[in-house]
């Protein structure tokens, strides 16, 4: 108790450094890929206070890891910075507190148990918004070291485990004949008709799916001029499912969807899947209750929400199925300002948010003091993961 009260203590101490990092990257919002600044600022922070810096790493230039080592052998535990913006609307999924959280925990275990066994790592992750940066580093084997991994993500709720949607998402192109629409109307092809068909088609499918999947698409391109037949139709979907097994299930009817409507309209289609896919999200349980145990040293309350409600998807995903990952969420706000809205802008930068992320950054950085010292959690962690995860996970 005295160290977890001496760790929180540095933490607390870190408020000033965790509140103009936060500033800092919320000022200069970069999106995907681009985080320049941001990335260089988590390097320059942690540089600065005695960890080695491996970046670029995994070959991306604005992704990085900052290692340090304690004394002995343990666990390598990953602390996860993610810190790109939107486009258009800055910060307003708050990845900047992330990266705050992140530098500040790291730093205050390093200065309050500097002899602790194992290493301490920060990783930082770009291009969380749609270019699946983790993706691409568990691919090219940055976290094949780490053992677990952690990160604290800004929402409208205080929870600790979550789960979250397995998400494909795949462009449709309908292709057709143009034709004159008055003169010769028999003469083309309508690829719209086949387009309107098959988003028909997935509202009816939608009635007999199951309630932990999502499928919601739109028209890239809908025609050209009224007069003209549509020849090419392109729609953009997102199909999401928190199973593997029924993702594949469904994606293959939301698939046969489109071929049908095609067939109906006589085009052709051809179905491309779009990026990475982002697998389902599954929040590594001991962990979870680890953390709760320090959010209550900490008093912090969390909310009551299922595991399975307002959930999206995200990279992380793929992260937890190569290394037991937690990543909870903490109110910021009100109900009403949630992730990806005006408000949530605001209160990114609110008293309220400041406040419930030093303490969030607490009770994380005491979960990485649990995982370093008590073995009996770590194999935990093992056990369960190896249960979920029977072929291993770590891709390198
Ligand atoms: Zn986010």
């Amino acid at each position: 108790m005295r160290i977890k009260r001496k760790i929180a203590e540095a933490v607390e101490s870190l408020a000033g450094d965790m509140v103009s990092i936060n500033k800092a990257i919320f000022d200069k919002p970069e999106i995907c890929f681009k985080e320049k600044f941001a990335s260089g600022l988590v390097m320059d922070y942690l540089k600065s206070n005695g960890f080695s810096i491996e970046a670029p790493a995994a070959g991306l230039d604005t992704a990085l890891k900052a290692i340090r080592k304690g004394k002995g052998k343990g666990p390598r535990v990953a602390l996860i910075a993610e810190y790109d913006a939107l486009p258009e609307m800055g910060h307003a999924c708050g990845h900047s507190m992330i990266a705050a959280s992140a530098c500040a925990a790291a730093v205050a275990i390093n200065r309050a148990v500097p002899n602790h066994p194992g290493s301490l790592m920060v990783i930082g992750t770009p291009a969380e918004e749609g270019g699946g940066g983790k993706i691409t580093m568990i691919n090219r084997g940055a976290f094949k070291n780490v053992d677990a991994a952690m990160m604290v993500h800004p929402s409208n709720k205080t929870r600790v485990v979550c789960r979250m949607y397995a998400i494909d998402d795949v462009e449709f192109t309908f292709t057709g004949k143009a034709a004159h629409a008055a003169a010769f109307p028999d003469q083309g092809i309508n690829a719209l008709d086949a387009g309107v068909l098959f988003y028909n088609a997935v509202s009816a499918l939608r009635q007999q799916m199951k309630d932990e999947a999502r499928v919601h698409g739109v028209f890239t391109r809908g025609g050209d001029a009224p007069n003209i037949i549509p020849e090419r139709v392109v729609m953009r979907f997102f199909v999401r499912a928190l199973e593997r097994g029924y993702f594949s299930e469904l994606m293959a009817k939301v698939a046969e969807c489109a071929r049908g409507a095609a067939k109906s309209a006589g085009c052709k289609v051809r179905i491309k899947k779009m990026g990475h896919s982002y697998d389902p999200f599954h929040p590594s349980y001991p962990i979870g209750e680890a953390f709760r145990e320090n959010m209550k040293f900490i008093v912090i309350d969390e909310d009551s929400f299922g595991e399975t409600e307002e959930i999206g998807s995200s990279d992380i995903g793929n992260l937890s199925q190569a290394v037991p990952t937690l990543h909870p969420e903490y109110a910021i706000g009100g109900r009403e300002d949630i992730n990806h809205s005006r408000n949530f802008l605001k209160a990114v930068m609110s008293a309220r948010g400041k406040k419930a992320m030093i303490g969030m950054t607490k009770a994380m950085a005491l979960t990485a003091y649990d995982l370093f010292t008590n073995p009996g959690l770590m194999a935990q962690v093992r056990e369960e993961f190896k249960r979920r995860v029977p072929q291993g996970g770590k891709k390198d």
